[in-house]
């Protein structure tokens, strides 16, 4: 019997616990083709954490997962989201509004709902980042059509009833899960702590492969901030991550070691790239990624690298030169070497 190979997978739902499901959602993107919400019992209807991204058949993609679990979205009693990107925050009011439901979410979500709010200037003011990167024009331009012609994949603007902090706790019909705000990956970011069961619902904080992003611009030193999460997820001890992508999986100190070793090493290659001469962000991607990027990962890498050199710049390691001309990109050199502090 020959099977016919689909280009999408279909929403479909995962039980991994009792009162626990894996809600898996098709998402529009290379090399990440789904995104995982979590709906937990919550004895009357469900607790779902995420949300999936917006496009055209999102939502029937939604309700054909939750079936699967026996639910629909008309049980959604509570919407909590780990972080406000659009594949966590996608669907997020329509859910809200088809549900009756509250939204829980981070206070620090402005950088999905602001852009959201003004999408040209969110688009321009990336532009003008781009430019004084040192990005040449052309591909940019490129760049910006494909960006505009997307959209920005979200059902509309929903802010949150609850703002989620450290400590708070969301109940369900199988025990009680503690909020951890974990910054890093987005400055909306929290995971999610069963103690009794010691299962972590990790978002993207905490990936089943080492895959990172950080949200660049609205926050001091995300690199750090990402760190400093990854201390708070250890203290934790959690048996078994539940991550926003990807399969569940129970080594987690293994996975938190790894995180931390793949950002000493891009911080390094970083460092070790402007001692070696003074470049822009731009011209620093190939030193720290390698060439050859395909123009959707060129804009990722260089948000990356911009964190690793504001991180540089936090710790006394590099800093920035000032061009010579306005509208000149800005180019970065290593700090000369301070005497070792006793
Ligand atoms: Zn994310
Ligand atoms: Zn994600």
């Amino acid at each position: 019997m020959s099977t016919v190979r689909r280009k999408r997978e279909h929403g479909r739902a995962d039980r991994i616990l009792p009162g626990v499901w894996r809600l898996r959602l098709p998402l529009p993107w290379p090399g990440v083709p789904h995104v995982n919400a979590f709906a937990l019992d919550s004895g009357d209807g469900i607790v779902l954490v995420d949300t999936g991204i917006y496009e055209d058949a999102a939502l029937d993609e939604l309700g054909r997962a939750l079936d699967q679990a026996g639910k629909s979205l008309e049980d959604v009693r509570l919407l909590v989201c780990t972080h406000a990107h659009t594949d966590h925050y996608g669907l997020a009011a329509t859910i809200v509004e088809r549900a009756g439901c509250e939204l829980w979410m981070h206070p620090r979500h402005e950088h999905m709902t602001r852009a959201a709010a003004d999408p040209e200037r969110a688009l321009e003011r990336r532009i003008e980042v781009a430019q004084q990167s040192g990005v040449p024009l052309e591909p940019l331009r490129r760049w910006a059509e494909e960006r505009k012609s997307e959209g920005i994949r979200i059902a509309g603007l929903v802010m949150p009833d609850r703002e989620l902090k450290t400590g708070d706790e969301i109940e369900t019909g199988r025990g009680t899960w503690t909020v951890y705000e974990t910054p890093g990956h987005a400055p909306s970011h929290v995971v999610l702590f069963d103690p009794a069961r010691r299962l972590l619902v990790s978002g993207d904080h905490l990936l089943g492969r080492v895959s990172l992003y950080f949200d660049y611009g609205w926050t001091p030193d995300p690199v750090a901030e990402f760190l400093s999460s990854l201390d708070t997820v250890e203290e934790l001890r959690a048996r078994l991550c539940l991550p926003g992508h990807g399969r569940a999986f129970a080594d987690v100190q293994a996975h938190i070691d790894a995180n931390r070793r793949e950002v000493a090493q891009r911080v390094e290659q970083t460092a070790a790239a402007i001692a070696e001469q003074e470049a822009t962000a731009f011209e620093l991607v190939p030193a720290v990624f390698g060439a050859g990027f395909e123009p959707a990962m060129a804009s990722w890498a260089l948000t990356m690298v911009l964190c690793y050199l504001n991180h540089l710049e936090r710790t006394g390691r590099a800093e920035r030169v000032t061009p010579p001309d306005e509208g000149e990109p800005e180019r970065w050199r290593a700090t000369a070497p301070m005497a070792a502090q006793p």
